[in-house]
Protein backbone atom coordinates (compact mmCIF):
# COMPACT_ATOMS: atom_id res chain seq x y z
CA UNK A 1 0.00 0.00 0.00
CA UNK A 2 1.53 3.42 -0.67
CA UNK A 3 0.88 6.74 1.17
CA UNK A 4 -0.89 9.56 -0.27
CA UNK A 5 2.51 11.22 -0.68
CA UNK A 6 4.11 8.74 -2.26
CA UNK A 7 1.22 8.33 -4.55
CA UNK A 8 1.62 12.27 -5.07
CA UNK A 9 4.87 11.78 -5.95
CA UNK A 10 4.41 9.37 -8.40
CA UNK A 11 2.36 11.75 -10.09
CA UNK A 12 4.63 14.04 -10.31
CA UNK A 13 6.97 12.38 -11.50
CA UNK A 14 5.19 11.01 -14.20
CA UNK A 15 4.39 14.44 -15.30
CA UNK A 16 0.39 13.95 -14.56
CA UNK A 17 0.54 16.75 -11.76
CA UNK A 18 -3.12 18.51 -11.75
CA UNK A 19 -3.15 22.01 -9.73
CA UNK A 20 -5.53 24.52 -9.35
CA UNK A 21 -5.25 27.79 -10.95
CA UNK A 22 -7.20 31.28 -9.96
CA UNK A 23 -8.49 32.47 -13.18
CA UNK A 24 -9.52 35.83 -13.96
CA UNK A 25 -11.60 35.50 -16.80
CA UNK A 26 -11.06 38.83 -18.64
CA UNK A 27 -7.98 40.21 -17.86
CA UNK A 28 -4.40 39.05 -19.07
CA UNK A 29 -4.54 36.42 -21.48
CA UNK A 30 -6.44 35.31 -24.38
CA UNK A 31 -8.68 31.77 -22.75
CA UNK A 32 -9.08 29.12 -25.58
CA UNK A 33 -10.22 26.66 -22.75
CA UNK A 34 -13.71 27.72 -22.01
CA UNK A 35 -16.75 26.34 -23.63
CA UNK A 36 -18.76 29.43 -23.40
CA UNK A 37 -18.51 28.88 -27.04
CA UNK A 38 -21.59 31.21 -27.60
CA UNK A 39 -20.85 34.39 -24.79
CA UNK A 40 -23.52 33.75 -22.65
CA UNK A 41 -21.91 33.31 -18.98
CA UNK A 42 -21.49 37.27 -19.63
CA UNK A 43 -25.24 37.78 -21.27
CA UNK A 44 -26.35 40.73 -19.23
CA UNK A 45 -29.99 38.59 -19.58
CA UNK A 46 -28.51 35.44 -18.70
CA UNK A 47 -27.41 37.42 -15.52
CA UNK A 48 -30.74 39.35 -15.22
CA UNK A 49 -32.13 35.80 -15.24
CA UNK A 50 -30.48 34.59 -12.66
CA UNK A 51 -31.01 37.59 -10.30
CA UNK A 52 -34.28 37.79 -11.14
CA UNK A 53 -34.79 33.93 -9.96
CA UNK A 54 -32.78 34.67 -7.05
CA UNK A 55 -34.55 38.06 -5.69
CA UNK A 56 -37.46 35.64 -6.59
CA UNK A 57 -36.91 32.19 -4.99
CA UNK A 58 -34.02 32.66 -2.90
CA UNK A 59 -30.19 31.81 -3.06
CA UNK A 60 -31.06 28.24 -2.96
CA UNK A 61 -33.56 25.67 -3.62
CA UNK A 62 -33.58 24.27 -0.47
CA UNK A 63 -34.55 20.40 -1.05
CA UNK A 64 -34.32 17.90 -3.88
CA UNK A 65 -36.94 18.65 -6.49
CA UNK A 66 -39.06 15.37 -4.65
CA UNK A 67 -39.12 16.93 -1.91
CA UNK A 68 -39.96 20.55 -1.91
CA UNK A 69 -37.11 22.24 -4.68
CA UNK A 70 -39.91 21.63 -7.85
CA UNK A 71 -40.09 25.19 -8.55
CA UNK A 72 -42.29 26.22 -11.40
CA UNK A 73 -39.04 27.18 -12.98
CA UNK A 74 -37.89 23.78 -13.55
CA UNK A 75 -40.99 22.63 -14.92
CA UNK A 76 -40.60 25.57 -17.13
CA UNK A 77 -37.30 24.71 -18.48
CA UNK A 78 -37.78 21.30 -18.87
CA UNK A 79 -40.79 22.35 -21.29
CA UNK A 80 -38.53 24.94 -22.96
CA UNK A 81 -35.80 22.09 -23.47
CA UNK A 82 -37.99 19.28 -24.72
CA UNK A 83 -39.58 21.98 -27.22
CA UNK A 84 -35.92 22.72 -28.21
CA UNK A 85 -35.02 18.96 -28.63
CA UNK A 86 -38.04 18.03 -29.98
CA UNK A 87 -39.15 15.20 -27.57
CA UNK A 88 -42.21 14.95 -25.29
CA UNK A 89 -40.38 15.95 -21.95
CA UNK A 90 -36.64 16.81 -20.58
CA UNK A 91 -35.82 15.88 -17.04
CA UNK A 92 -33.02 18.30 -15.86
CA UNK A 93 -30.00 17.20 -13.58
CA UNK A 94 -27.64 19.27 -11.66
CA UNK A 95 -24.78 19.12 -14.10
CA UNK A 96 -23.59 16.35 -16.93
CA UNK A 97 -21.71 14.53 -14.49
CA UNK A 98 -24.84 13.78 -12.90
CA UNK A 99 -26.98 12.93 -15.54
CA UNK A 100 -24.29 10.14 -16.79
CA UNK A 101 -23.80 8.75 -13.25
CA UNK A 102 -27.91 9.02 -12.57
CA UNK A 103 -29.13 8.48 -15.97
CA UNK A 104 -26.95 5.27 -17.30
CA UNK A 105 -27.11 3.35 -14.46
CA UNK A 106 -30.55 3.60 -14.12
CA UNK A 107 -31.17 2.27 -17.50
CA UNK A 108 -29.02 -0.20 -17.88
CA UNK A 109 -28.12 -2.85 -15.39
CA UNK A 110 -26.70 -6.61 -14.66
CA UNK A 111 -27.36 -8.48 -17.33
CA UNK A 112 -27.37 -5.91 -19.98
CA UNK A 113 -24.18 -5.25 -22.48
CA UNK A 114 -23.39 -1.23 -22.83
CA UNK A 115 -21.18 -0.63 -26.21
CA UNK A 116 -18.84 2.25 -25.00
CA UNK A 117 -16.67 4.35 -27.65
CA UNK A 118 -12.91 4.23 -26.33
CA UNK A 119 -12.66 8.13 -26.00
CA UNK A 120 -15.99 8.29 -23.94
CA UNK A 121 -16.24 11.43 -21.25
CA UNK A 122 -14.78 10.12 -17.33
CA UNK A 123 -18.47 10.88 -16.37
CA UNK A 124 -19.80 8.24 -19.11
CA UNK A 125 -17.43 5.73 -17.83
CA UNK A 126 -18.29 6.22 -13.97
CA UNK A 127 -21.94 6.03 -14.96
CA UNK A 128 -21.07 2.00 -17.01
CA UNK A 129 -19.15 1.31 -13.61
CA UNK A 130 -22.16 2.21 -11.32
CA UNK A 131 -24.65 0.65 -13.94
CA UNK A 132 -23.07 -3.15 -13.30
CA UNK A 133 -23.93 -3.75 -16.73
CA UNK A 134 -21.18 -6.01 -18.83
CA UNK A 135 -19.04 -2.92 -20.95
CA UNK A 136 -17.87 -3.47 -24.11
CA UNK A 137 -15.38 -0.60 -25.20
CA UNK A 138 -14.97 0.12 -29.27
CA UNK A 139 -12.78 1.82 -31.37
CA UNK A 140 -13.38 5.41 -31.48
CA UNK A 141 -16.43 6.13 -34.44
CA UNK A 142 -14.99 2.64 -35.68
CA UNK A 143 -19.05 1.43 -36.38
CA UNK A 144 -16.79 -1.63 -38.58
CA UNK A 145 -15.75 -2.36 -34.96
CA UNK A 146 -18.55 -1.35 -33.26
CA UNK A 147 -20.45 -4.58 -35.36
CA UNK A 148 -18.41 -6.93 -35.07
CA UNK A 149 -19.02 -6.84 -30.87
CA UNK A 150 -22.36 -6.51 -31.97
CA UNK A 151 -22.59 -9.58 -33.35
CA UNK A 152 -21.67 -11.14 -30.52
CA UNK A 153 -24.95 -13.23 -28.99
CA UNK A 154 -25.79 -12.25 -25.32
CA UNK A 155 -25.77 -14.56 -22.92
CA UNK A 156 -28.00 -13.55 -21.30
CA UNK A 157 -31.12 -12.49 -22.98
CA UNK A 158 -34.53 -12.91 -21.76
CA UNK A 159 -37.57 -11.57 -20.69
CA UNK A 160 -37.89 -11.03 -17.39
CA UNK A 161 -40.98 -9.33 -15.17
CA UNK A 162 -42.90 -6.16 -16.77
CA UNK A 163 -41.89 -7.38 -20.20
CA UNK A 164 -38.44 -5.70 -19.82
CA UNK A 165 -35.46 -7.65 -21.61
CA UNK A 166 -32.55 -8.35 -19.62
CA UNK A 167 -29.27 -8.62 -22.17
CA UNK A 168 -30.73 -5.25 -23.65
CA UNK A 169 -28.01 -3.15 -25.37
CA UNK A 170 -26.64 0.59 -25.24
CA UNK A 171 -24.56 1.92 -27.11
CA UNK A 172 -22.71 5.40 -25.42
CA UNK A 173 -21.42 8.03 -27.29
CA UNK A 174 -20.68 11.58 -27.51
CA UNK A 175 -21.58 13.83 -30.42
CA UNK A 176 -18.75 15.76 -30.26
CA UNK A 177 -15.93 14.41 -28.33
CA UNK A 178 -14.57 16.30 -25.49
CA UNK A 179 -11.00 16.57 -26.33
CA UNK A 180 -10.53 15.70 -29.88
CA UNK A 181 -13.41 17.65 -31.60
CA UNK A 182 -14.72 15.26 -33.58
CA UNK A 183 -18.54 14.76 -34.29
CA UNK A 184 -19.73 11.00 -34.28
CA UNK A 185 -21.55 9.33 -37.12
CA UNK A 186 -24.46 9.46 -35.79
CA UNK A 187 -27.24 8.55 -38.72
CA UNK A 188 -24.79 5.77 -39.35
CA UNK A 189 -24.67 4.93 -35.20
CA UNK A 190 -28.94 4.78 -35.26
CA UNK A 191 -28.80 2.38 -38.35
CA UNK A 192 -26.45 0.04 -36.76
CA UNK A 193 -28.58 0.33 -33.60
CA UNK A 194 -31.85 -0.60 -35.14
CA UNK A 195 -30.15 -3.31 -36.72
CA UNK A 196 -28.80 -5.12 -33.62
CA UNK A 197 -31.91 -3.97 -31.12
CA UNK A 198 -30.03 -1.58 -29.20
CA UNK A 199 -30.32 1.85 -27.47
CA UNK A 200 -28.45 4.53 -28.09
CA UNK A 201 -27.05 6.78 -25.47
CA UNK A 202 -26.06 10.39 -26.90
CA UNK A 203 -23.94 12.73 -24.99
CA UNK A 204 -24.25 16.29 -26.29
CA UNK A 205 -22.68 18.36 -23.83
CA UNK A 206 -20.24 20.20 -26.66
CA UNK A 207 -23.04 19.77 -29.19
CA UNK A 208 -26.56 21.83 -27.60
CA UNK A 209 -26.50 25.32 -29.14
CA UNK A 210 -23.85 24.54 -31.12
CA UNK A 211 -24.48 21.74 -33.63
CA UNK A 212 -28.05 21.19 -35.52
CA UNK A 213 -30.45 23.20 -37.70
CA UNK A 214 -31.86 25.08 -34.74
CA UNK A 215 -28.80 24.66 -32.42
CA UNK A 216 -30.60 21.49 -30.76
CA UNK A 217 -27.38 19.74 -31.32
CA UNK A 218 -26.40 17.00 -33.53
CA UNK A 219 -29.50 14.64 -32.78
CA UNK A 220 -32.33 15.28 -35.04
CA UNK A 221 -35.35 17.01 -33.98
CA UNK A 222 -37.67 14.43 -32.36
CA UNK A 223 -35.16 12.03 -31.91
CA UNK A 224 -36.06 8.45 -32.67
CA UNK A 225 -37.17 6.06 -30.44
CA UNK A 226 -34.28 4.00 -29.55
CA UNK A 227 -32.18 7.55 -29.09
CA UNK A 228 -31.94 9.38 -25.87
CA UNK A 229 -30.31 12.69 -25.94
CA UNK A 230 -28.53 14.27 -22.94
CA UNK A 231 -27.31 17.63 -22.83
CA UNK A 232 -25.63 20.14 -21.06
CA UNK A 233 -26.23 23.81 -19.61
CA UNK A 234 -22.67 24.50 -18.61
CA UNK A 235 -21.12 24.90 -22.01
CA UNK A 236 -22.79 26.71 -24.92
CA UNK A 237 -25.69 27.90 -22.55
CA UNK A 238 -23.43 29.43 -20.49
CA UNK A 239 -24.91 28.25 -17.05
CA UNK A 240 -25.22 25.28 -15.35
CA UNK A 241 -27.06 21.74 -15.24
CA UNK A 242 -27.78 19.06 -17.51
CA UNK A 243 -30.92 17.56 -18.82
CA UNK A 244 -32.23 14.09 -20.60
CA UNK A 245 -34.42 14.52 -23.84
CA UNK A 246 -37.05 12.08 -24.35
CA UNK A 247 -40.60 10.32 -23.78
CA UNK A 248 -42.70 11.15 -20.69
CA UNK A 249 -42.07 7.19 -19.91
CA UNK A 250 -38.37 7.61 -19.82
CA UNK A 251 -38.61 10.93 -17.58
CA UNK A 252 -40.94 9.09 -15.18
CA UNK A 253 -38.69 6.31 -14.99
CA UNK A 254 -35.52 8.68 -14.13
CA UNK A 255 -37.83 10.46 -11.43
CA UNK A 256 -38.21 7.53 -9.92
CA UNK A 257 -34.78 5.38 -10.90
CA UNK A 258 -31.78 7.54 -11.00
CA UNK A 259 -29.78 8.04 -8.07
CA UNK A 260 -27.83 11.40 -8.91
CA UNK A 261 -31.32 12.69 -9.42
CA UNK A 262 -33.41 11.91 -6.32
CA UNK A 263 -30.55 12.11 -3.80
CA UNK A 264 -29.70 15.55 -4.62
CA UNK A 265 -30.08 19.01 -3.52
CA UNK A 266 -32.27 20.76 -6.53
CA UNK A 267 -30.05 23.59 -9.13
CA UNK A 268 -30.29 26.93 -6.83
CA UNK A 269 -32.68 29.01 -8.66
CA UNK A 270 -30.34 31.51 -10.28
CA UNK A 271 -29.29 28.78 -12.39
CA UNK A 272 -32.01 27.86 -13.53
CA UNK A 273 -33.13 31.42 -13.75
CA UNK A 274 -30.39 32.07 -15.76
CA UNK A 275 -30.81 28.92 -18.36
CA UNK A 276 -33.82 29.45 -19.26
CA UNK A 277 -32.94 33.58 -20.43
CA UNK A 278 -30.03 31.41 -22.23
CA UNK A 279 -32.32 28.88 -24.15
CA UNK A 280 -34.47 31.92 -25.20
CA UNK A 281 -31.09 33.45 -26.84
CA UNK A 282 -30.10 30.15 -28.08
CA UNK A 283 -33.54 29.66 -30.00
CA UNK A 284 -33.91 33.39 -31.45
CA UNK A 285 -30.41 34.61 -31.71
CA UNK A 286 -28.81 31.62 -34.40
CA UNK A 287 -26.61 34.62 -35.61
CA UNK A 288 -24.35 33.64 -32.70
CA UNK A 289 -24.14 30.23 -33.54
CA UNK A 290 -23.48 31.43 -37.23
CA UNK A 291 -20.57 33.67 -36.10
CA UNK A 292 -19.15 30.70 -33.70
CA UNK A 293 -19.36 28.67 -37.20
CA UNK A 294 -17.44 31.33 -38.91
CA UNK A 295 -14.61 31.17 -36.43
CA UNK A 296 -14.64 27.48 -36.45
CA UNK A 297 -14.63 27.07 -40.58
CA UNK A 298 -11.55 30.05 -40.92
CA UNK A 299 -9.52 27.93 -38.84
CA UNK A 300 -10.56 24.46 -40.61
CA UNK A 301 -12.55 23.00 -37.92
CA UNK A 302 -15.23 20.64 -37.29
CA UNK A 303 -16.58 21.87 -34.34
CA UNK A 304 -15.30 24.11 -31.29
CA UNK A 305 -12.89 21.83 -29.97
CA UNK A 306 -8.97 21.64 -31.78
CA UNK A 307 -7.05 18.79 -30.52
CA UNK A 308 -2.99 19.48 -30.69
CA UNK A 309 -2.00 16.04 -30.27
CA UNK A 310 2.32 16.14 -28.44
CA UNK A 311 2.13 12.78 -27.14
CA UNK A 312 4.44 13.11 -23.89
CA UNK A 313 2.50 14.76 -21.25
CA UNK A 314 5.67 16.66 -19.41
CA UNK A 315 6.14 18.16 -22.67
CA UNK A 316 3.35 18.91 -23.17
CA UNK A 317 2.73 20.37 -19.81
CA UNK A 318 5.84 22.66 -20.83
CA UNK A 319 4.47 24.06 -23.75
CA UNK A 320 1.06 25.06 -22.49
CA UNK A 321 3.24 26.55 -19.71
CA UNK A 322 5.34 28.87 -22.24
CA UNK A 323 2.38 29.54 -23.66
CA UNK A 324 0.87 31.00 -20.66
CA UNK A 325 3.00 32.76 -20.52
CA UNK A 326 2.90 34.45 -23.60
CA UNK A 327 -0.75 35.22 -23.16
CA UNK A 328 -1.95 32.11 -24.40
CA UNK A 329 -4.63 29.88 -22.11
CA UNK A 330 -4.69 26.00 -23.79
CA UNK A 331 -6.82 23.24 -22.38
CA UNK A 332 -3.92 20.71 -21.47
CA UNK A 333 -5.56 17.23 -21.81
CA UNK A 334 -3.10 14.65 -20.99
CA UNK A 335 -4.72 13.14 -17.86
CA UNK A 336 -7.90 12.44 -20.11
CA UNK A 337 -6.27 9.54 -22.15
CA UNK A 338 -4.72 8.43 -18.68
CA UNK A 339 -8.37 7.46 -17.03
CA UNK A 340 -9.08 5.40 -19.84
CA UNK A 341 -6.39 2.86 -19.15
CA UNK A 342 -8.46 -0.13 -17.65
CA UNK A 343 -10.55 -0.17 -20.58
CA UNK A 344 -11.46 -3.79 -21.81
CA UNK A 345 -11.09 -3.09 -25.99
CA UNK A 346 -12.65 -6.00 -27.40
CA UNK A 347 -10.29 -6.57 -30.72
C1 LIG B 1 -18.41 18.55 -19.70
C2 LIG B 1 -18.89 17.21 -20.02
C3 LIG B 1 -19.71 16.51 -19.12
C4 LIG B 1 -19.98 17.00 -17.74
O1 LIG B 1 -20.87 18.06 -17.72
P1 LIG B 1 -20.90 19.01 -16.44
O2 LIG B 1 -22.18 19.73 -16.56
O3 LIG B 1 -19.70 19.89 -16.56
O4 LIG B 1 -20.83 18.11 -15.24
C5 LIG B 1 -20.23 15.31 -19.53
N1 LIG B 1 -19.94 14.79 -20.75
C6 LIG B 1 -19.14 15.43 -21.61
C7 LIG B 1 -18.87 14.82 -22.93
C8 LIG B 1 -18.57 16.65 -21.27
O5 LIG B 1 -17.75 17.26 -22.12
Amino acid sequence: MKTLEEELKEIKKNGLWRQLRVVDPFHDVINFCSNNYLGLTNDPRVIEGAIAATQKYGAGSGAARLISGNFDLCEELELGLAKFKGTETALLFNSGYHANIGAIPALAGEGDVIFSDELNHASLIDGCRLSRAEKIVYRHHDLNHLEELLKIPLPLRERVAGGRVRGSRFIITEAIFSMEGDVCPLADLLKLAEKYDAIVYLDEAHAVGVLGEKGQGLAPLNPPENLICMGTLGKAFGSYGAFVAGSKTLKDYLINKARSFIFTTALPPATVGASLAALKIVREEPERREQLWKNIKMVGGHSPIFSIPIGDAKRTMEISQKLLEEGIFLCRAFAHRQCRKGHRVYD
